[in-house]
């Protein structure tokens, strides 16, 4: 039986070899870009927000497995869902990537459904360097949240 590691070593490179939501969304949709200068990783995430849910999201860029991989699992994690839910996930994901963000006035994590594949990504934590590649896609998508709204 595979340990721990060698399941989330494949699930990234699942991730990165056979990429989610692969694509571009045409306007109205909204589109954010973003970098990580230190790796030259680039996201860009279209979003279709409708009746303030994620109706359609499309990824493209290019980089390297983290994160182009924490991208696509982005993208499969907020289809389709809710804004108040996805920001609730974002924060945990950059909570499980050790970013603390919170302050008094933010509402408690709900903790309550499951993390999925993004679990996968735990271990970047062990390398600070890697946490701007796994985080890029959430901050990219956070950016195009705040242009929707
Ligand atoms: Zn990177």
């Amino acid at each position: 039986m595979p340990g721990l590691e060698d399941l989330y070593r494949e699930i990234i490179l699942d991730h990165y070899r056979s990429p989610r939501n692969r694509g571009e969304l045409a306007p109205p949709a909204v589109r954010a870009e973003g970098h990580n200068p230190l790796c030259g990783d680039e996201i860009q995430v279209y979003l279709d927000v409708k009746d303030g849910i994620v109706t359609d999201i499309k990824i493209g860029g290019q980089g390297c497995s983290i994160s182009q991989s924490s991208a696509s699992m982005m993208s499969a994690a907020v289809k389709g869902k809710p804004i108040a839910e996805i920001r609730n996930l974002v924060r945990r994901f950059k909570n499980m990537m050790s970013i603390e963000e919170d302050d008094e006035s933010t509402p408690p994590l709900d903790e309550s459904k499951p993390l999925g594949d993004l679990e996968a990504l735990r271990g970047v934590v062990k390398f600070p360097v890697r946490i701007k590649c796994a985080t890029l896609a959430w901050n990219t998508l956070l950016d195009g949240l705040d242009q929707s709204t």
